[in-house]
């Protein structure tokens, strides 16, 4: 079974939209146990259109097409399908009744324009619109399957999630399904734990394994293709305990939506632990990346951001000779900041951020050093000097990774 998406919309070739319709299909339509081997985009034209839907047909057994549903003249799409399929466009009753509703509630005139987004093709299944007035469609064609939805993902998503999946599943009613976990890793480069790794990607087919690198951190998708829950969960676990038994020292968590973050506030928040910090480079920056996961107030009573020798002196007090013997991106500044952050936090552990995020060097050091210095409740202190070498940006949130790693450990 071999999907393909088709986005339509010449302001996706502009480059004015980002085309997360097709991430979102794509992603959806594995779940469904159905693969997509193409993604293309095409404008708003008819030859082109065209041309696609011809080559489309060779190569796919269901096209899902997005966009072009609307009420203007570029919305072309029902048109051009219908017309490749042989079909004619005919009214969907409901879909009239409700854009009649729309149009009276609203006390806007409705306009002959309207009417096609009530539109569908002849002897396919209509789906209703839960966000919007365009219907989508779905045609089962002698070889291919023609799935139509409309553009705007607020739309998009509900019309395909509550009524294109159900009837997907009986045009193509399948066994088997794709079942994933997703492992994050920080604390080392993908392309050391791709040769890590690399009997193991290079030799499993089912599950396999992809990597993806993102700033900072790399995550691995294992992927089971089975008609048995079980079983999948099986495969998945051994897969998953042969990769952490080489690189489970990396490994912080689970899942598409988690981060560092959200797995130190989740374990300070399990042990009763919390946390404080005084920033310098980072500007803030430890502190709002705790303070966008929810529940963090429990763990987090807030800290201080402390950017010029003066304030690290008059809000932290940092002692001055400190600062004059060593500078502010020192080992000495770096404990100092942490102990006394402690002690006004009251917190079980203090962080604090001072170095030089660049581009300029300062007190003669290169920009990229940092010092990170940890205090805990117990009277511990220490700090450690790293080198961050790139960008302002990279050196501030590697900064910030960092500091959450030496929380978590
Ligand atoms: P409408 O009735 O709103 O005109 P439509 O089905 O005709 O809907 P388009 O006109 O193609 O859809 O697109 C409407 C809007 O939807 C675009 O301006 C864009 O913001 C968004 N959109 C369209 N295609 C995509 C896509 N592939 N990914 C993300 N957003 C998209
Ligand atoms: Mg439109």
């Amino acid at each position: 079974m071999k999907a393909e998406i088709i986005a339509v919309g010449t302001e996706l070739l502009l480059g004015q939209v980002v085309n997360t319709n097709a991430t979102f299909l794509s992603e959806q339509l594995a779940d469904l146990g159905m693969e997509v081997y193409y993604q293309t985009v095409v404008g708003d034209n008819r030859n082109r259109l065209e041309e696609l839907l011809n080559l489309a047909d060779k190569r796919s057994d269901l096209i899902v097409l997005c966009g072009g549903l609307g009420p203007t003249e570029d919305d072309l799409t029902k048109e051009v399908v219908a017309r490749h399929v042989g079909k004619s466009l005919v009214q969907d009753p409901k879909g009239y009744q409700i854009l009649l509703h729309f149009f009276e509630n609203s006390q806007r005139v409705m306009t002959e324009n309207n009417l096609q987004q009530a539109l569908t093709i002849q002897d396919s299944i209509t789906l209703q619109n839960p966000n919007g007035l365009a219907v989508g469609s779905l045609y089962q064609g002698e070889k291919s399957t023609y799935l139509l939805l409309p553009g705007p993902p607020s739309e998009l998503k509900p019309m395909f999630r509550q009524n294109a999946v159900p009837e997907l599943q009986k045009v193509f009613p399948t066994e088997e399904k794709l079942y994933s976990t997703v492992l994050r890793f920080y604390g080392i480069g993908e392309s050391q734990l791709v040769t890590d790794l690399a009997d193991l990607i290079d030799g499993q087919t089912n599950p396999t394994i992809a990597p993806y690198a993102k700033e900072n951190e790399v995550t691995l998708r294992i992927t089971v293709k089975t008609g048995d829950e079980n079983e999948a969960e099986k495969l998945l676990k051994e897969l998953e305990q042969k990769i952490l038994q080489r690189v489970g020292e990396f490994f912080y968590g689970y899942g598409d939506d988690n981060s560092l973050a959200k797995v130190v506030v989740d374990l300070l928040r399990a042990h009763g632990k919390t946390v404080t910090a005084a920033e310098s480079l980072t500007a803030g920056m430890f502190q709002s990346t705790l303070g966008s996961i929810s529940g963090v107030s429990e763990v987090f009573p807030g800290g201080l951001v402390t950017y010029s020798p003066k304030l690290k002196i008059a809000l932290l007090g940092v002692k001055e000779e400190t600062i004059e013997k060593y500078g502010v991106v020192s080992e000495e500044c770096a404990k100092e900041m942490a102990v006394n952050s402690l002690a006004l936090g009251q917190t079980d552990f203090a962080l604090s951020f001072t170095g030089v995020a660049g581009p300029d060097e300062l007190e003669g050091q290169a920009a990229g050093t940092v010092w990170i210095g940890l205090a805990k409740r117990d009277g511990q202190v220490e700090a450690r000097c790293y080198h961050f070498n790139r960008n302002r940006q990279y050196v501030q949130q590697s900064a910030v990774m960092k500091g959450l790693d030496l929380i978590r450990r």
